[in-house]
């Protein structure tokens, strides 16, 4: 045994891992979970390990087929965590393959300031009367990197998955294989590690916390989040509407197509639409295996930006569940906090965050001709935060929320406006183009209005606005056809980042 090394807990939840045959003489027999006592004595792996470093066994009560795992049984692993955070170089969870994704999620967003490696792992076979099986290969593999100080790897301080021969950040995983051996897949994130002959860690693809923060555990999940699917036929039942908007719900995924589409017919979007105002947080996640949402890329999925919905970037459905989960039931979050919070990336869970503020005068008008035109509109943000990364941003916009263009007056020229956008000047200013303030314009003709306007100001915005500067946004009508009338109804200010796992 090493000197000071304080070993790994095994936290044993069941699985088909933690499985033998109810009658072992019979091949028929069904797989049943066995107690800690009897996987000990029964798997000479653990006794083998047990001879280099210390390797308790923590048994979750009962022992379950993980698709008993609720919401609850994760508060249960987390607790244990919690209560020997100090006592171990690491923690194996040990769990059954099915819902191992969504309790990897759930975790990831539970263990805040995790500075420990966190890994899951379970077999498609039992150990227990089996001489073919996965099961003590990835054990003893997991046990390994959740005591790098013992196995000299570089320390993965967060969730993971080890399974077959890759190691993958336990946010970003999907089960993928009923039955193969590989099992899983993170098809968002490249692997965290591989393992062969030699395991090989990916140290420059991990999380690294700031261990200057304490360590503490989210235990108040709200497990009142559905998820709805997306598809071609899909029918307004009652029992969709009951998905979409049952009583006491607080979140809804909608599962969309692609980058984020829906059918646009008016009662499907008017149906999601009294969701979102019912309070409900309305997050939208793609159903494909790979890529990301881009809502407003299409005029398919500009409906949902313009109907209050948000985007989960390349975020899975299991962790978009869990993270919905945790946010939701953190009490010091309103409704609007966790529609901010939701789309940025907290730990390593997507590849895109977007950070979104209400502008103050968030209503607006801009209108030639008619009675009192009004040329130009200002609208500020107070504080522009400063958990973006600068030399991350991908694209800064101002997106205007249910706008209408009308005529104000009877013409026959085509309606049409020309808008510009300056950063940080006086509404009275002298505004031209050549100014460093420009930061962009929106052309648009009535005839290919929809009802959102989004203006690209990110080359100005990075130029001129810093980390909690204050930052103003004055709109002006360049040159529009006779009485032309735009509304809108919401301004926001929307800064899209690259995500950065090192925080
Ligand atoms: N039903 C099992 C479970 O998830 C399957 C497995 O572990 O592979 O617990």
């Amino acid at each position: 045994m090493s000197a000071g090394n304080k070993g790994v807990l095994i936290i044993y939840t069941g699985g088909t891992i933690a499985c033998a045959r109810r009658d072992p003489n019979n091949s028929e027999s069904p797989l049943a979970v066995v107690s800690k006592d009897r996987f000990v004595r029964e798997v000479p792996s653990i006794g083998l390990m047990q001879q280099k470093f210390t390797v308790d066994i923590h048994e979750v009560v009962p022992p379950l087929d993980s698709t008993e795992m609720k919401p609850e049984n994760w508060v249960q692993i987390a607790e244990i965590i919690e209560d020997n955070y100090d006592d171990y170089e690491g923690f194996v969870v040990l769990h059954g393959t099915d819902t191992m994704a969504y309790t990897a999620s759930a975790l990831s967003f539970m263990l805040v300031n995790l500075a420990k490696p966190v890994v899951l792992t379970g077999a498609q076979l039992p150990i227990i009367g089996r001489t073919r099986t996965d099961g003590n290969r990835n054990l003893i593999t997991a046990i390994e990197i959740a005591n790098p100080s013992y196995s000299k790897l570089p320390a993965v301080k967060e969730v993971c998955i080890l399974f077959d021969e890759f190691l993958l950040r336990g946010n970003r995983t999907s089960k993928t294989s009923a039955s193969g051996f590989r099992g899983f897949h993170s098809p968002n994130y490249p692997p965290l590690g591989e393992v062969g002959e030699q395991i090989q860690i990916y140290a420059d693809r991990l999380i690294r916390p700031d261990e200057t923060k304490a360590f503490r555990v989210r235990k108040h999940l709200d497990p009142n989040v559905a998820i709805q699917l997306v598809y071609p036929g899909i029918q307004l039942t009652d029992a969709f509407r009951n998905v979409v908007q049952t009583k006491g719900q607080t979140g809804l995924i909608l599962l969309a197509y692609g980058t984020g589409n829906v059918p646009t017919s008016k009662p499907f979007l008017d149906a999601i639409e009294i969701a979102r105002k019912d309070n409900q947080v309305v997050l939208v996640v793609t159903q494909c295996l790979q890529g990301a949402v881009k809502l407003g890329a299409y005029e398919t999925s500009a409906v949902l930006l313009d109907r209050g919905l948000v985007s989960g970037s390349d975020i899975t459905h299991e962790a978009a569940l869990c993270k919905m989960m945790v946010l939701l039931g953190d009490e010091d979050l309103s409704v609007e906090n966790v529609m901010v919070e939701v789309q940025k990336d907290s730990v390593g869970e997507q590849s895109f965050s977007i950070h979104t503020h209400t502008i103050s005068e968030t209503r607006g008008t801009l209108e030639t001709g008619g009675v009192e035109p009004r040329t130009r509109w200002r609208g500020a943000v107070r504080n522009v935060g400063s958990d973006w990364p600068t030399d991350e941003i991908s694209k800064v916009l101002l997106r205007f929320y249910d706008a209408t263009m009308d005529a104000v007056a009877d013409t026959d020229e085509e309606t049409s406006l020309e808008i510009d956008c300056h950063i940080g000047v006086e509404s009275s200013s002298q505004l031209d183009r050549d100014a460093k303030s420009f930061a962009g314009t929106f052309v648009r003709s009535k005839a290919d209005f929809r009802s959102m306007v989004m203006i690209d100001i990110t080359e100005t915005f990075k130029d001129l606005v810093s980390h909690n500067d204050p930052a103003s946004f004055t709109l002006s009508l360049v040159d529009s056809a006779v009485g032309t009338r735009l509304t809108w109804q919401k301004a926001e200010l929307a800064i899209m980042t690259n995500s950065n796992s090192a925080r």
